[in-house]
């Protein structure tokens, strides 16, 4: 699905100068790499502050600690997403409010977001699925207008770019209260093991977002919260460096190989392109299309019979999960999610792919419905 080791060979030198340096001085935890990288991501994301952290799913449980989510208290979050979103919810007591999501981009459902508040909901999390963003002014109106709190999973995202109606551009996990997002080394800007970071804007949140990341201190040995251990290690941090100067080629690339392919596939009577939200960006960590009137998971094994590597993100919802259900959903609670996860398919999209491998995935997967 990616090439991590073309996109190695094209910065070797510069990954392995900034490598060995962290081996030479032994500043292994919170290096000076760790905060440069931080102040250059808040640079590129336009966010106030940026927190770093060990991964994306501990951000979002960062976050919600440090927006004193209660034990009982509801989240608003789309059932269609990877399990982190849910499972930092359930593990701080709270409860997941799923909604539905929007059939063409993915995103939650704004009118079942309306639906879903009640007396109980503290906050939104929105997940900028597949690299572009969630309705956000929406979104932070209707946050606005019923006190909750908005977080932003970007672990997909990075780098999209949102258009407010009055013309203001923000970045992807810029807009919320708190922003999360992950390094995992397949992520958009993915480093050599695990990472995560926060983004803020508010400097009171940003201190407590540092210090629940730090066993809840601010001095060492004096604790005055219950926190965590969290942290971006100084070789991750280093990496991240070097490849955050790439980002914005990166995302080109991800875009060209996505044009590719909406044109191969745009007429196709059973293959539905993903569609672009008008107002954001996409930085294309996913290219996902819709199988319709065929078998999707016919193709996938005829495409692993060509060698073609596809996937399926997420096969099941999350509120039929065997681990969710006790908080009560079933079968048809959310249509479009279930529908989704039958219909959905992911094709191979990395920084690095040539043209004529390109060209072979898209004859493979055309060849599958002439069979
Ligand atoms: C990858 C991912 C996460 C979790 O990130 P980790 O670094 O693996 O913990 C959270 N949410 C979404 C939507 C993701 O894709």
């Amino acid at each position: 699905m990616v090439d991590l080791g073309s996109q190695y060979s094209q910065i070797k030198i510069e990954v392995d100068e900034a490598i060995q340096q962290v081996l030479t001085t032994t500043a292994f935890i919170n290096g000076p790499q760790v905060k440069e990288f931080s102040d250059s991501l808040a640079t590129y994301t336009g966010a106030r502050y940026v927190i770093p952290c060990a991964n994306g799913t501990d951000a979002l449980q960062i976050a919600m600690m440090a927006l004193d989510f209660q034990p009982g208290q509801e989240v608003i979050v789309p059932t269609f997403t990877y399990v982190a979103t849910v499972e930092v919810i359930a593990l701080l007591g709270l409860k997941p409010k799923f909604i539905d999501v929007l059939p063409g981009t993915f995103e939650l459902n704004p009118q079942e977001l309306e639906k879903a508040i009640g007396p109980n909901v503290v906050g939104i999390v929105p997940v900028h699925l597949y690299g572009q963003c969630s309705n956000m002014e929406f979104i932070l109106e209707i946050a606005r207008k019923n006190g909750l709190k908005v977080i932003e999973d970007t672990a997909q995202a990075i780098g999209a770019e949102y258009a407010f109606s009055d013309g203001r551009k923000m970045q992807a996990g810029t807009m919320g209260d708190v922003g999360t997002t992950s390094f995992f080394p397949s992520k958009n800007l993915g480093c050599y093991g695990d990472g995560g970071a926060m983004f803020t804007n508010d400097p009171d949140l940003a201190e407590k977002l540092r210090m629940i990341a730090n066993h809840g201190q601010k001095r060492k040995y004096h604790h005055d919260s219950i926190g965590v251990n969290s942290r971006l290690d100084t070789i991750q941090a280093a990496i991240l460096n070097v490849k955050l100067k790439h980002l914005d080629r990166y995302s080109a690339s991800r875009n060209q190989v996505a044009d590719r392919y909406d044109e191969a596939f745009r007429n196709h009577p059973n293959i539905q392109i993903p569609e672009r939200a008008s107002n954001s960006t996409h930085v294309f960590h996913q290219y996902t299309v819709k199988i319709q009137g065929a078998s999707r998971d016919g193709l996938k094994d005829y495409l692993q019979e060509k060698g073609v590597p596809s996937m399926v993100y997420y096969p099941v919802p999350l509120h039929l999960q065997k681990a969710y259900l006790a908080f009560g959903y079933k079968t048809g609670s959310f249509p479009v999610a279930e529908q989704l996860c039958e219909q959905v398919l992911s094709f191979p999209i990395h920084t690095e792919m040539l043209k004529e491998d390109q060209e072979y995935i898209i004859q493979s997967i055309i060849s599958y419905f002439s069979k």
